[in-house]
């Protein structure tokens, strides 16, 4: 079955990124709240974790990236494990921090600058985080 997207407007490119960058479908959020209800870090949002996906499936992209949300979040992973449709929602919000610099000017590093900024002290997983994160 072909999915549908639900969100357009003019920030519809910056939340195709999101679903890019993040390899998650924000879509299948079906509004549970669970994200919310485990996330040890919500006393310090101004808006909950699945009220972030539901405004990325709504398209508004602009009230998720002025948050006090996405700052807050302290990538535990705590709501990734829970969510019943298996979205991860801290890589989602990761992918919005990320929009927000890339926004800024500051976005990116070149594959050839990570490789010369490697060491043998480095952990492989730290270089692939690397080049997920900056390389896009
Ligand atoms: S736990 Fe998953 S399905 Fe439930 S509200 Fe959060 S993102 Fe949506
Ligand atoms: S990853 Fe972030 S949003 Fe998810 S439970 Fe942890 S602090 Fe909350």
């Amino acid at each position: 079955m072909k999915r549908v997207k639900i969100y357009s407007g003019k920030r519809s490119k910056e939340l195709e990124q999101i679903s890019q960058i993040s390899g998650q479908r924000i879509q299948d959020c079906i509004q549970c709240g669970k994200c919310s209800a485990s996330c040890p870090a919500s006393e310090g949002m101004d808006i909950l974790p699945h009220q972030v996906i539901r405004l990325l499936q709504t398209g508004e992209l602009e009230k998720v990236i002025e948050s006090k949300t996405i700052w807050s979040c302290a990538s535990c992973f705590t709501c990734s494990e829970r969510c019943p449709r298996d979205i991860d929602i801290a890589n989602v919000l990761e992918a919005v921090r990320l929009i927000v610099i890339r926004r800024s000017g500051e976005n990116r590093i070149k594959a050839e600058d990570v490789i010369k900024k490697i060491d043998d002290k480095m952990p492989q997983q730290a270089i692939v985080s690397v080049f997920r994160k900056y390389n896009k």
